[in-house]
């Protein structure tokens, strides 16, 4: 087992270089969209991670205005293997860096800039874990088998990179460990146990248009029927179980002397467990048909149509998840720090993963102002940043971890 206090002081003589490699990553935009450039920060990370003994695997995002996945690989002598998980990609265009002037900047113990928290935060964090752990315990760097996932869409929730990652997982996998930001209230610091699915929807009405002054009657009104829709879809709303629907886009009709034909709504809804999802899903869906608004001719009824345009299934707590938490509050408990449990509303690539090994989040660095790029002058707004004195306990904490999760296994 390493020492706690040699581990501490081998890590902060690596921070300064762990430091300039984030450094250098924040410099290269690698907007979702940017594909160039998010292939750039996927050649650099590929780099870092070389001398550690790290083969690269580029693979091509299933969208292909998108840059390449990148699997990093180490083969360990036992049978037993850990993913670690990251994303190249931020949500910051390059435009948008420039017009807020948004760079790499160090103000006492921040630094601010695009990615510095997520997440290249989280693959520097990586970077540390690793270096420790060969320098430290070396046995158990040398037998696990490694894999390193770098996800290059992860902020538009492209879901091709769970199959990436599901592909290259073994039987012997022990964990997929999810370097997304920290959790911290007061000096505990919450590693991520569970996270929301969501899913994205269309709903279309098409009515009967018709003349608004001649012909009235013969309408069927397509906006006054998706009247009625969106008030039955924000009603499934629950808060008791976790489950909201958002009603996010309305458009319709044409001029006000036609009874509009069509009418289009957009949203989404978001869920913690898999039963509430897939009955809220099946809620929504059951809206579609004919409707209550008919024209009164002939009966003609308006018909709805559901379409769901994206799906991120939810990650439930479970049990695999908690026996990982366990390891990471006993190695806490070791380091000194109180270490508790989150559930998160937002989506990581742990939503992707942990129904195929267990899964653990909120491995990365503690920092705050995520996906902002502003800046004012009174301070009420401040861009992303990451907290410089945060890394070397939480590698710490990691690395003591991830000991222990090779020895529970025997
Ligand atoms: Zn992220």
């Amino acid at each position: 087992m390493i020492d706690a206090a040699e581990l501490v002081r081998f890590l902060e003589g690596q921070l300064p270089e762990a430091l300039e490699l984030l450094r250098q990553m924040v410099g290269i935009n690698s907007f979702t969209g940017n594909r160039a450039g998010v292939n750039r920060v996927g050649d650099f990370t590929a780099e870092c991670f070389a001398p550690l003994g790290f083969v690269a695997e580029r693979v091509p995002s299933a969208n292909p205005a998108w840059g390449d996945h990148l699997v990093l690989r180490r083969p360990g002598r036992s049978g037993r293997s850990v993913a670690l998980v990251s994303h190249l990609d931020t949500v910051f265009p390059p435009e948008e860096e420039a017009r807020n002037q948004f760079h790499w900047r160090v103000e006492g113990n921040r630094i601010y800039g695009p990615g510095a928290h997520d997440d290249k935060g989280g693959t520097v964090m990586i970077w540390l874990v690793l270096q420790a752990l060969r320098r430290l315990a070396p046995t158990v760097f040398d037998e696990l088998a490694w894999r390193l996932f770098c996800n290059a869409s992860e902020e538009a929730l492209a879901a091709d990179f769970g199959e990436v990652c599901r592909r290259r997982l073994d039987a012997g996998t022990l964990a997929a460990l999810v370097f997304e930001a920290e959790g911290r209230r007061g000096g505990e610091r919450f590693m991520v146990v569970a996270r929301k699915g969501s899913a994205t929807w269309r709903l279309t009405v098409a009515g009967r248009g018709a003349h608004a002054g001649a012909k009235h009657q013969h309408g069927a009104n397509a906006i006054v029927q998706l009247a009625q829709t969106i008030s039955q879809i924000a009603a499934l709303t629950d808060y008791s179980r976790g489950l909201t629907f958002n009603v996010g886009t309305v458009s319709g009709g044409g001029s006000h002397n036609r009874v509009p034909h069509e009418a289009v709504a957009e949203g989404e809804f978001r869920a913690f467990s898999p039963e509430v999802y897939a009955q809220a899903k099946a809620a929504l869906l059951a809206l579609a048909g004919p409707g209550q608004v008919r024209s009164l001719t002939d009966g003609y009824a308006c018909q709805a149509r559901v379409d769901i345009l994206s799906e991120s299934r939810p990650w439930p707590r479970n049990p695999a998840t908690d026996r990982l938490l366990a390891v990471w509050q006993k190695a806490g408990a070791e380091l000194g720090m109180a270490v508790g449990a989150e559930e998160r509303g937002g989506l990581s690539d742990g939503n992707l993963l942990w129904d195929a090994v267990p899964t653990l989040d909120g491995l990365g660095p503690w920092g705050d102002h995520d996906h902002c790029s502003e800046r004012s002058a009174d301070g009420s707004k401040l861009p992303e940043y990451v907290e410089v004195s945060g890394f070397v306990p939480k590698a710490a904490l990691n690395a003591m971890a991830i000991c222990k999760l090779l020895e529970g296994t025997g």
